[in-house]
């Protein structure tokens, strides 16, 4: 009933010549069953990376050459952009564009997100399919149950799996998914060349969260429902963000003083970063993303706990303000 995990790094030739399967930087079973579960759900076919990181990086050096300029989503997971800083000794260039609207002209590559992390704004994808560019768009919050952008005309979509693909927060993994049989192709070589594959237990932990993705968002989501409305109507609570679907929720306090307090005043709800997961966690993102957020942001990754206990550790941290 289990997918077999099968660790080797290489396996014996048959009848003189490579099988399927020779060296695990290019291809492991259990990678590939992965893949093609996570195929399934984008409708495309999917490759696995150590890391979301690991997989938007395979996607900058495949479909950006040196001098090329990416358009990036204003407000999308703060890492994109600073990856971009780092490769720009190698001639990358980034300008950041209001995803709700078209992508600017001279872009060679778009990268959108859905929502974005943590302003929680949606893209325009219809006007970013229309842009000559080819078009990434992140969907790491939004999931394939609740957004399929391939769908919707854009070249490749990527997930950290890390979240809520794999819901556990004890694995690292990223995914892209195309319809495009040459740029599979391109991004595999890429994988391959530069050793950016992730290991069989990292796809035996994805396949294994992938089993109950539709009743954890389900849930998850409804929660994050009940509480968006709750946080909407306290005091404290001067902007929530919430995109009206999936798990993820950001609203504003009094300022950085306010936020730190609300961090060190739960009880159940845990102060730390990441998304997805099963346990909700709480923080503050202006020590990471500094003024491009407000400071009183407090960004709210909802789980699978009580909805009532949640809210009832909500409102005590923040009635002590
Ligand atoms: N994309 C989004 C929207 C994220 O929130 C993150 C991480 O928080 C990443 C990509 C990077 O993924 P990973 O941490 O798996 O490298």
């Amino acid at each position: 009933m289990a997918t077999p995990l099968d660790r080797s790094a290489t396996w014996p030739y048959e009848d003189g010549e490579p099988g399927a399967f020779s060296y695990a930087r290019a291809d492991h079973p259990t990678g590939v069953e992965a893949e093609a579960a996570l195929g399934a759900l984008d409708g495309g076919q999917a490759l696995l990376y150590p890391s979301g990181m690991g997989a938007v990086t395979t996607v900058v050096l495949t479909m950006l050459k040196a001098g090329g300029t990416l358009a990036l989503a204003a407000g999308a997971y703060y890492g994109h952009r600073q990856l971009l800083d780092q490769l720009a000794p190698w001639g990358v260039r980034v300008v950041e564009f209001d995803q709700t609207g078209p992508p600017p002209d001279g872009a060679d590559l778009v990268l959108l997100e859905a929502p974005a992390n943590p302003l929680l704004t949606m893209p325009d994808l219809e006007s970013a399919a229309a842009h000559p560019a080819p078009v990434v768009c992140d969907a790491t919050i939004a999931s394939p149950l609740r957004l399929r952008p391939l769908d919707h005309g854009c070249d490749v979509v990527l997930h950290s799996a890390t979240k809520v693909l794999a819901g556990h927060d004890d694995v690292l993994a990223g995914v892209t998914v195309t319809r495009d049989p040459e740029l599979h192709h391109r991004l595999h070589l890429t994988r391959r060349l530069a050793g950016i594959v992730a290991p069989a237990d990292t796809a035996w932990l994805v396949l294994r969260g992938l089993r109950t993705l539709e009743v954890r968002l389900d849930r998850q989501e409804a929660t994050a429902r009940l509480l968006a409305g709750r946080l909407e109507g306290h005091p404290a609570v001067t902007t929530v963000r919430y995109p009206g679907f999936s798990f993820l929720i950001s609203f504003d306090v009094a300022d950085a003083g306010a936020a730190s307090r609300v961090e060190r005043g739960l009880e159940l709800i845990e102060n730390a970063t990441s998304l997805g997961g099963t346990r909700t966690k709480l923080e503050a993102r202006h020590r990471w993303e500094g003024d491009r957020i407000p400071e009183g942001l407090l960004r709210l990754s909802v789980g699978l706990e009580p909805p009532e206990a949640l809210w009832r550790d909500l409102e005590q941290a923040l009635d002590r303000l």
